[in-house]
């Protein structure tokens, strides 16, 4: 199986936002030169989304490198999906979406003095970043995005049919 990675630019914020939580490992350094970008990319063999034209023509001979042309976030997941093949777009609560490192599932009781009363009601699932240390559980945000993921991954299936 081929493991997709992502290095973003710095205009592509809401994307990695949506990468990690598909499951995508994805990169944002959001102080690096350029330079730094293509090198990343290069060294870890992930592909480098940038929304400028002049990076995407210095990176294409060093990395591999995709020019993302919309500035809408459900176009440009779209048309990363479709170019890199990306099935089954789901929230797989695999990637931290603040800080990208991976997530680890902990037990309620362990969170339970971090959590509000009614969320501590309801949920039973929940994720700790292993970096950061922020919490995640399946709340109504998961749901409204798994909504779009799948409706982006829906008009792909379609699309390949004609
Ligand atoms: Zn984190």
């Amino acid at each position: 199986m081929v493991v997709i990675r992502f290095v973003c630019d710095v205009m592509l914020g809401r994307l990695t936002r949506y990468l990690r939580m598909a499951g995508y490992e994805t990169d944002y350094p959001k102080d690096a030169e350029d330079d730094a970008l293509i090198k990343k990319a290069a060294k870890t063999g992930a592909v480098l989304l940038t929304r400028d034209h002049r990076l995407f023509q210095k990176a294409k001979d060093h990395a591999k490198a995709f020019l993302v042309k919309s500035n809408d976030v459900h176009e440009q997941l779209d048309t990363v999906a479709r170019a890199f093949r990306l099935q089954e777009l789901a929230v797989k609560t695999r990637f931290c979406t603040a800080c990208g490192e991976e997530l680890q599932k902990v037990p309620k009781k362990s969170v339970a003095h971090r959590l509000l009363p009614r969320i501590l009601e309801r949920q039973t699932l929940f994720w700790e970043c292993t970096h950061c240390g922020k919490l995640y559980w399946p709340g109504t945000h998961v749901k409204k995005i798994n909504e779009t993921l799948k409706r982006l991954s829906d008009q792909e299936k379609t699309g390949e049919k004609k």
